[in-house]
């Protein structure tokens, strides 16, 4: 019987390069610990795991807009050499509640912004955060060709484009030249397998950035027991975690790796224990009867 595991071989973002776990920053100013100390914290047991991409957004922080890059700012300028040990994302084109903006002028301007912010002078992954449609995708190009022409940004990509979205964008960029799509998935969102998002990713050999990949915690609060397609999903989970030592978090992010060897799955853990022991994902196994019980407890029916 095949044993399935993660892929640990590191990603190529464009001319980067990442671990398949990463971390983000989403939570990193919604708690009552907001400040450079404890993102530091945070941030540290990250990379300590190897986890050297970090994910960030100007949004990040609401409705304190903008918070989570200011505290990591501060964090960066406190720690000379930090800001060398990764490889920084971030986003622009949200702004509550319009809520989206992707013109050239919001997306040239939020970039500026978040550089300014972050205490830094180049961005390495800069993303169009969500689709707005209120602006034509050549525009969307326009404001993504300058930005990495001015060398302020290294790459680019976007994040939750349906692939015809990312096909338009990519083509009017002259192809190529988006590296990534970041995107919901976990064992609670399997979407992504179905709606073509995953196979966009390998048509144009690029990484698939999975968001909330412990399905954002809920996941890991959901009682196994319960009659429901969330129950059986942990019940699933559990089975494999149980043979093996590990837990339900890390065979849920294993999961989101084991889909597919080009994924990279951000994390969003608050608590430094956690985001070190969550690096043991890449030590889970489980057959491919497991894998894909993970998915009939996702659909509520069996697969054909
Ligand atoms: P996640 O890792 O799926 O969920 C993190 C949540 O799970 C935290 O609240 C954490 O709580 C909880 N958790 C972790 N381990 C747990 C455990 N053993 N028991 C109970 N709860 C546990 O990721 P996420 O934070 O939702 O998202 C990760 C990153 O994805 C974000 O930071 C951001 O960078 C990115 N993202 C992108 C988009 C987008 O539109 N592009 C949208 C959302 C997120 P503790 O903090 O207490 O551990």
């Amino acid at each position: 019987m095949s044993v399935l595991k993660p892929n640990r071989g590191r990603r190529q973002i464009g001319r980067l390069q990442c671990n398949p776990i990463s971390y983000g920053h989403w939570r990193l100013a919604n708690g009552d610990d907001a400040n450079a100390e404890a993102a530091y914290r945070k941030t540290r047991a990250a990379l300590d795991a190897g986890m050297d991409m970090i994910d960030t957004a100007a949004v990040y922080g609401f409705p304190n807009f903008g918070l989570a890059e200011e505290i990591f700012g501060q964090a960066l300028k406190a720690n000379p050499g930090l800001r060398d040990e990764m490889l920084l994302a971030s986003k622009g084109g949200i702004i509550p509640p319009t809520p989206y903006d992707s013109s050239k002028q919001h997306l040239v301007a939020s970039c500026e912004a978040s550089l300014r912010r972050l205490n830094t002078d180049v961005i390495d992954l800069f993303y169009v955060h969500r689709p707005d449609w209120l602006t034509p995708h050549a525009e969307v190009a326009e404001a993504l060709r300058l930005l990495k022409d001015s060398g302020k940004v290294k790459e680019v990509a976007v994040s939750n484009y349906l692939p015809s979205q990312f096909d338009a964008l990519d083509a009017l960029l002259g192809g190529g030249v988006l590296v990534a799509n970041q995107i919901e998935f976990s064992p609670k969102r399997q979407d992504p397998i179905w709606d073509g998002a995953l196979d966009q990713c390998q048509k144009h050999s690029v990484t698939f950035v999975a968001w909330s990949p412990l399905g954002g915690g809920d996941l890991l609060t959901q009682d196994p027991s319960e009659d429901s397609n969330m129950g059986r999903i942990a019940a699933a989970l559990d089975k494999i975690a149980q043979r093996q030592g590990q837990t339900r978090a890390n065979v849920a992010l294993a999961w989101t790796l084991i889909s597919n060897p080009n994924v990279v799955s951000i994390i969003g853990s608050q608590q430094p224990e956690r985001i070190a022991d969550q690096a043991r994902a890449f030590d889970v196994e489980m057959t491919r009867e497991e894998y894909y019980q993970v998915v009939v407890a996702w659909r509520g029916v069996r697969l054909p």
